[in-house]
């Protein structure tokens, strides 16, 4: 049975009975209840924040193993990044050098990064940062593998095709050397055989006898043929892989624009038309679109000692034939 509860009540100077309602019960029960829980939840949190259970201590472990294996990762990346690095410069200074292809740009070779969606991803999740550095690298490495190997495909096909593109460098002179009466001007400041002012002579002149046959210095085709300003009868070969020829003065041109052409093959006579004064042929190499020195192109029909000779007499600073 429960106690029953008195307070004394000083106006009627007695002790009073008090009544407790169901209220007041439910009050107190509640009070005590909330308490108790919210009691409860303070430890749990303090509990889960402070003691790790055996898992997530493993799990702790596995995570400072995962960074450590990553790292040597990334050395081991860095290290075949390096080898990359060491493979492209050769490729560029050595093997396109000796084919005669242009170096591949460093903006190709690393190509840009772009996939940032992809590590943004990443980024979401822990570990993160190594685990993202990790695999830029590797997309790195893995562009510019890939740029390498197509490199090497294309060196192939130029090694391939050596044989073919020898054939279509300017190698010989335009002119037989029996056939030159004496070796005029070469490529450089020279002086104008008409005004006589201090003028770049963008080509060589061979002087010869008026119809002497003039020759294709490499395979190739015609680009035009017909006059032009200056240069009187003319034909231009283009020998592709960047080559043209241009053979002015003639006399009497032999081929047609579109015409295939193998070197040695007569494309016309030598002349004195257009801006001469002399028989002569003037005689362009162009690469890519720059005049070139064609005293560089002679290989293979002079002995050392003729091209000796012949860079003597051309260098001379004297008058040209233009
Ligand atoms: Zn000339």
């Amino acid at each position: 049975m429960a106690k029953k509860k008195f307070h004394f009540n000083p106006e009627t100077l007695s002790y009073e009975q008090i009544e407790h309602t169901i209220t007041h019960w439910l009050k107190q029960v509640l009070i005590h209840a909330l308490s108790g829980v919210f009691l409860g939840f303070i430890f749990f949190f303090v509990f889960v924040s402070t003691i790790q259970s055996p898992q997530e201590r493993k799990l702790g472990q596995d995570k400072t193993h995962m960074e450590a294996q990553y790292r040597v990762l990334q050395r081991q990346l860095e290290e075949m990044q390096y080898v990359m690095t060491d493979l492209q410069q050769r490729d560029d200074n050595l093997y396109r050098v000796v084919f005669q292809a242009d170096p591949i740009s460093l903006a190709v070779r690393r190509g840009s990064s772009a996939n940032t969606e992809y590590y943004e991803q990443l980024l979401d999740m822990t570990n993160s940062e190594v685990v993202m550095s990790t695999t830029k690298k590797l997309n790195e490495l893995k562009k510019e593998l890939y740029i390498q190997s197509k490199s090497y495909d294309e060196l192939i096909l130029l090694a391939k095709n050596k044989e073919a593109m020898l054939q279509c460098l300017p190698a010989i002179q335009p002119v037989l050397n029996k056939d030159l009466t004496r070796m005029a001007s070469g490529y450089g400041w020279r002086i104008d055989p008409v005004y006589h002012s201090r003028r770049f002579h963008a080509g060589m002149d061979f002087t010869a006898p008026i119809g002497t046959d003039i020759y294709a210095t490499a395979n190739g085709t015609v680009q035009s043929t017909g006059w032009q300003q200056g240069y009187g009868n003319c034909v231009q070969i283009n020998h592709g892989y960047g080559y043209l020829t241009l053979y002015g003065h003639m006399s009497a041109i032999k081929v047609r624009p579109g015409q295939k052409i193998k070197r040695g093959d007569v494309i016309g006579l030598v002349g004195s038309t257009g801006k001469s004064t002399g028989p002569h042929v003037h005689y362009e190499v162009h690469y890519k679109g720059t005049v070139m020195n064609p005293q560089n192109y002679y290989y293979l029909d002079l002995s050392p000692a003729d091209y000796d000779r012949m860079v003597q007499m051309s260098n001379n600073a004297g008058q040209m034939f233009d």
